[in-house]
């Protein structure tokens, strides 16, 4: 979905998750993915935080009068007036860090069985619907979990209905005692399919857009973290707890 949705040749994707959830390393993976040397890459950000050799990476300076339509613009004309280049893709791929966009990040959150409440957020701060509808192509909700440490985790006394022990955290050198080495993105992906896209322009309730989404297949967060527990990957606590309403 991520793949299709990014070498589309126009279009919006639109990544969520709180502060800490791994978006940014989610949208340096889109940048890396579309990595190619006959693809002309830009990025405006706010800030750079990771270089990627190959793309042209421009940090927003608000107070230099480098905004995010400043930097939009230089690359649209740059797009216009290129000939060498076959496949120029500029300008799709802005991308808010913290800082200023704190705040617009974290109003871009929501409980994870109301994911599309970024759509309205959109909505809310002036974007029209129909501008909305026609570019956005997915919508992302993303949380980690920490993942236990496969030299001592355990299958748990009591199993799941199914008869499935989930593994829990036990203690050893390699993990310090803690039970847990290292994290893993738990991830939710909204395509905007055409029902959606109509839901959108009527200005439709989050929850009809959710309900919608959700009839086509796409699972909760939490069901997605739980994914991860039968996988050996990460506990129960620790997916309740990532993907607990906030
Ligand atoms: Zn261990």
């Amino acid at each position: 979905m991520v793949e299709s949705a990014i070498r589309a040749p126009h279009g919006f994707v639109l990544v969520t998750g709180p502060t800490g959830s791994g978006k940014t390393l989610s949208l340096y993976c889109f940048l890396q993915m579309l990595n190619a040397e006959a693809r002309n890459v830009c990025s405006v950000e706010d800030p750079v935080e990771i270089q990627l050799a190959g793309i042209n990476q421009v940090s927003v300076r608000e107070k230099a009068g480098l905004t995010f339509a400043v930097a939009l613009r230089a690359f649209m004309r740059q797009t216009r007036t290129s000939h060498g280049r076959r496949d120029p893709r500029c300008g799709n791929r802005g991308r808010r860090g913290e800082g200023h966009a704190d705040r617009t990040s974290r109003t871009l959150d929501a409980p994870h069985e109301r994911r599309p409440a970024a759509i309205a957020r959109l909505i809310d701060i002036g974007v029209a619907p129909y501008n909305l509808a026609s570019v956005l192509r997915l919508v992302t909700a993303q949380r980690l979990v920490r993942k236990l440490c496969e030299q001592c985790r355990a299958p748990s006394a009591l199993p799941l209905d199914d008869g499935f022990h989930p593994f829990e955290p036990r203690s050893c050198a390699a993990c310090h005692g803690i039970g847990y080495r290292g994290r893993v993105g738990v991830h939710q992906l909204m395509p905007v399919s055409d029902d959606i896209r109509e839901l959108i322009v009527a200005r439709a309730a989050t929850h009809a857009i959710s309900r919608a989404a959700q009839s086509r297949g796409m699972p909760a967060l939490r069901d997605a973290a739980f994914a991860r527990v039968r996988e050996g990957v990460t506990s129960i606590a620790e997916a309740v707890e990532a993907t607990e309403v906030e």
